[in-house]
Order: structure tokens, then sequence, then C-alpha cells
């Protein structure tokens, strides 16, 4: 790849591969039959990656992740619920906020940014408020990269007969989720992750059961997760415009990901990159902000050089032009920078990120090597 076309080192839109561009190649009609089949087929792989076929529907919406959050929640969550939010970034910050401007009841759970909540946290919320009904959690909060856990949250919450509402955008696909195991009334995750997709789909891994009882919740007609599910099953079409291309190329990522050994042989690629940007930063003296314990393979926040000649867009300005984009952080505390571990990248393309990364902090007079 050329300097001209840089490497995304960002949690989405990420670099993807020239055969899931090349799918986009091709104009669909919404309503030719090849391209429903492309639709159903994604649906059903979709669903695989959880073993969800059983359980759960497959609902994809049009638009960025954040609207198939909005959709689930304002499509699951009835009226008269109130759900539990938990916090420890800006995507679960995100979530109380369309719960907020659904007009949705809801209470949060904050914890520090470095600081996972525990099982424990959710089972003493739980018993003091008995009027809530949806708990709503942030698997990899993208905002850190912090990992949380997942399992020992779904048991809980499932024990206390609630429903998980799991925002698994960044995680999906990589990191092992089993609808088996993992009770939850909807898994939210989008195209242009690790999937390794192009941005503009979502899709919503919907419980069936709620999904049938969720006629009528929804505040939006575009946003109705029931209707989509609805006439999608009906008509075998998307409600309104489909994003073609997006379908398509997800369609190839897909095609890719099977063929790259599925979710073990992703989360192995991932793991890899990631172990290899925090060997390879920690020679640079570049520490990271989570301990390794909580730090999920998908995404790496870095403290800020201390140095006053560091400045993150001048930084950013150099590192691209070298060929790799970087991520600012979203930390208000403390100065910190991402860079991202997913995307059709490996080992190889995070050592070469690494040394653009240490030949810009030279140039800076930041390191002296
Ligand atoms: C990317 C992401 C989203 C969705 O963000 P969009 O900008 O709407 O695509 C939601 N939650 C998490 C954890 C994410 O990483």
């Amino acid at each position: 790849m050329s300097v001209a076309e840089p490497i995304l080192l960002t949690p989405g839109p990420l670099t993807t591969s020239a055969r899931t561009r090349q799918a986009m190649l091709v104009d669909w009609g919404s309503w030719d039959e090849r391209f429903n089949q492309l639709t159903a087929s994604l649906c059903r792989q979709l669903l695989a990656i959880v073993n969800g076929a059983e359980s759960h529907h497959c609902v994809p919406l049009q638009g960025s992740g954040t609207f198939a959050v909005e959709a689930a929640i304002g499509t699951l969550v009835p009226r008269d619920g109130k759900v539990l939010v938990l916090i420890n970034g800006a995507y679960g910050k995100r979530l109380a906020k369309i719960c907020e401007v659904l007009g949705r009841e809801f209470c949060t759970f904050e914890t520090a940014e470095d600081e996972p909540t525990t099982a424990a946290d959710v089972e003493r919320l739980l018993q003091a408020d008995p009027r809530i009904s949806h708990v709503a959690l942030i698997h990899c909060e993208t905002s850190t990269g912090i990992l949380n856990p997942l399992a020992d949250i779904a048991q809980v919450v499932a024990r206390h007969h609630k429903r998980l509402i799991i925002d698994a955008m960044s995680s999906f696909g990589a990191l092992p989720i089993d609808a088996r195991d993992i009770p939850f009334e909807a898994l939210i995750a989008a195209s242009g992750k690790c999937l390794e997709g192009v941005p503009g789909m979502g899709f919503v891994l919907a419980d069936k059961h709620s999904l049938t009882q969720a006629a009528g919740n929804a505040h939006s007609l575009a946003m109705d997760l029931h209707d989509q599910h609805d006439y999608m099953a009906r008509t075998g079409q998307w409600r309104f415009t489909p994003p073609t291309h997006v379908v398509a190329a997800l369609h190839a990522a897909l095609l890719q990901y099977h063929e790259q050994g599925g979710l073990p042989a992703r989360h192995a690629r991932y793991a890899d990159n990631c172990q290899t940007l925090l060997q390879g930063m920690g020679e640079l003296g570049l520490r990271s902000f989570l301990p390794e314990a909580i730090q999920a393979p998908i995404i790496v926040t870095f403290h800020a050089p201390q140095d006053p000649r560091y400045q993150f867009k001048d930084f950013y300005e150099r590192v691209k032009s070298k060929g790799y984009i970087l991520y600012p952080g979203k930390l208000t505390q403390v100065d910190t920078f991402r860079v991202g571990c997913i995307g059709h990248v490996d080992r190889h393309g995070m050592q070469a990120a690494v040394s653009a990364i240490g030949e810009v902090l030279r140039e800076m007079e930041i390191l002296d090597l």
C-alpha cells in the first residue's frame, strides 16, 4: 500500500482487503433475488458466529452502529421498562443518552475508565432496584479498549430474570460469545469493525420471543426492528433502500473470515497485533493506559509522551505521512492517543507502524534514541 492510501489503525472505519473493496464494484437492485439471497446468507452467518440460529433473529439495519443500538433500545425496551446502563467510557455514556432521548427510564452505574464493571456490582444493583427490567453493557469499551466481564454479568442478569442488551460493536467476530452459554436479549454490532467490512449497516441479534413481543414499542418508524424483521421475513427484502454495496462487501468479508479460520483465527491475529504493538511501543518508552489483564485485543490507549514538544495533531500528521492513521484519545482526565489492532493488518503491519511512530518521535525530538 502506498503512502497515498494509509493503513487505518482506527476501530472502524478500518483497513479492508482489496477483495472486500472489489465486491463493491457491482450495482445491485434491491429487488434482485440474488441480492436478497446475499442478505439472507449474511444473517445466517452472523447468527452462526454466536451459535444463535435457534434462539435469535438477525435484524440488519441501515446506518452506523449507533443507529442499531438506538433501534435495539427503542424496540426491545417497553415504554414502561427501566434500563440499568453500565458505564466505563464514552460508549456507555452514549447508551445512557439514547435512553434519555428515547424517554426510557434508566439508571446508570459508572466505574473509572480503567475499571471493569463486575458481576458483584450488577448483583447488588439488581437487588436494590427490582424495577430494572434490562441491563445494558458495553462488551469492549472502545474508548479505552477495556474488556468487561460479559459472561459473569450475563449469568447474574439471567438469575434475576432480567434482560441483557450487549453492545458488542467492537468485539463481535473476534472475541467469543456463545448464545447457548450467554443469555442475551439483544447483541448489537456492525459491518465495519471486527468483521472487516465497510461501515454502513448495523445488526441486532434479537431473542426471537422478545422480538415477537416488541410490536408497537418503537418510538420511530425507521428504527423499528420489529417492523424491519417482519418485513424482511415476509418479503426477503429490506424495508426501505438497503445499503447494497455495504451488504456485498460484508458478504465478501465474511467469506474471507471463514477461509481464514473464523473467530479463533481472527482473535489470534488481533491478539498478536496487540502484543506486537504493546511490545514495540513499550520499547519506545510509551506506556499503555490499561493493565494487560483488562486490555481487549481491539484497541490500545497510550499515554501521550510527557514532553512540551508533543502535540497530537502534529504527531498524527507526521505518522500519517508515513502511511498510518492513528486515533485521538477519548479520555478527559489524561492525555492519550489510541492505536487500533483490528482491520486487514497483521503483525508486520503493526511492526511497521511502530517503526513509523518511533521515527516521528525522533523527528519531533521527543525521543532521544
Ligand atoms: C463503533 C462503536 C459503536 C458505534 O459507533 P458508530 O460511530 O455509530 O459506528 C458503538 N459502540 C461501540 C463499543 C463501538 O466501538
